[in-house]
């Protein structure tokens, strides 16, 4: 052959940490025209998507959906628990817990941050006794993410609560579950966390536009000790409305909540823990591609221990520049896009073109992660980056649940 075709051209794949792909029933649900918003089927469709979403987050409590991106999500949770100057303690694995200590400082807070590095989880012995010294319980919430979507590492929410209760330590228990919803196993009440945030696009595979806001009692009771909570983020009338328009403090996200009944419609379809099972299969069969690889050449996972791995994203190392030159051949040629390294510069390399992510939350399945390492294998061939043999049948092994 003469020349050589460019391969691109077919379905994209958006393999990236979130936004995630979007199941064609969610699309579909969406292509309709505007809806009654003062009567019909949008405002009796309400109750069950809302018990339907706690079943998602594993509570009995409460739940409420806003309009917005995660940082809003980070922001409607604070603003309804935390006056300025209270303290708060936020023990940051990534970039992440960085970002909602950031926030919770816009809003006036005292931010106590540990900072955990990116490669480990975040250490319930050093989170003690940051609390033990706070005898006077000056610090009013612990804002832990559960997965950090740009480090792939996953930490221990139920271990929180016990260092939580194991001190007497009255503050709220809040949860970034973002990236790990619908994908990492999540038991919001089993586990005690108080406040949950979570967005539609990533595990609950909606378009970015829509977050949610779980709460249970004793967080509920913090929001009642509030001097002031500003109306648009006030969870309250949110969570038990009395009209229609006041689950949104307004318009309704019309053609999200159609989007989201397909999503929930899924995943409860399909079952919690299959979806958990799920993911962790398909996570398995990426990490164990990813050793493979990386047994002849410089790709390297992130985290070290698979114990701590996320089974939504997996960030590795290639080193600059190739995991930018790996993402940029995988798209342009192969019509695969991969999540870039986000927060991962490093000496020699201050964009952290070294870094890479794949994003394999919400609506992937087995031939879909194939193909993705797949694509990554022609990556390394085509541009000569050293790597290991056997990194497509040690995931098929996987895939074939025979590893
Ligand atoms: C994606 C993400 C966010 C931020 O969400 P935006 O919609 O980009 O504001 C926050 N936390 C985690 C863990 C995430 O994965």
């Amino acid at each position: 052959m003469s020349n050589k075709p460019n391969l691109s051209f077919g379905r994209p794949y958006l393999a990236i940490p979130g936004p995630s792909v979007m199941p064609d029933p969610v699309l579909q649900a969406m292509h309709r025209p505007a809806p009654n918003i003062y009567e019909g089927d949008l405002i009796d469709m309400m109750p069950p998507l809302m018990d339907d979403l706690r079943r998602v987050a594993r509570t009995r409590h409460n739940a409420t959906i806003y309009i917005g991106n995660g940082h809003g999500a980070w922001e409607a949770a604070l603003s309804n628990t935390i006056e300025p100057g209270d303290r708060v303690l936020v023990p940051a694995v990534g970039r992440f817990g960085h970002g909602w200590a950031d926030m919770a400082a816009g809003l006036g807070a005292e931010v106590d941050l540990i900072d955990f590095g990116r490669k480990t989880p975040f250490d319930l012995n050093r989170i003690a006794e940051a609390l033990a010294a706070d005898p006077g319980h000056k610090i009013k919430a612990v804002l832990a993410v559960h997965v950090d979507t740009s480090s792939s590492v996953r930490n221990d929410m139920a271990g929180l609560r016990a260092v939580l209760d194991d001190l007497g330590h009255p503050a709220l228990l809040m949860a970034d579950c973002i990236a790990s919803l619908g994908c990492d196993r999540f038991e919001m009440d089993e586990w005690g966390v108080d406040v949950m945030v979570t967005g539609s696009q990533k595990g609950l595979m909606v378009p970015p536009g829509t977050f949610f806001v779980f709460f249970n009692d004793r967080a509920a009771q913090a929001r009642a000790r509030m001097s002031r909570v500003s109306r648009y983020w006030d969870w309250v009338p949110r969570a038990d409305p009395e009209m229609f328009y006041q689950y949104f403090c307004g318009t309704a996200p019309t053609h999200h909540l159609f989007g989201l009944r397909a999503s929930l419609d899924m995943i409860h379809g399909e079952g919690m823990e299959n979806v958990w099972a799920r993911h962790e299969t398909l996570a398995r069969a990426v990490w164990a591609a990813s050793e493979a690889w990386g047994q002849g050449g410089p790709l390297s996972l992130n985290v070290a221990d698979p114990a701590h791995r996320s089974h939504a994203v997996t960030a590795l190392r290639l080193g600059a520049p190739l995991g930018t030159q790996l993402r940029r051949w995988v798209e342009s040629q192969l019509g695969l896009t991969l999540g870039i390294g986000l927060g991962m510069s490093e000496d020699g390399d201050p964009k952290g073109d070294g870094f890479f992510r794949f994003g394999h939350m919400g609506h992937v399945n087995g031939h879909m992660i194939m193909g993705l390492l797949g694509g990554v294998q022609a990556g390394l061939t085509a541009l000569d980056i050293p790597h290991g043999t056997g990194a497509l049948e040690a995931a098929a092994r996987v895939i074939a649940q025979k590893a």
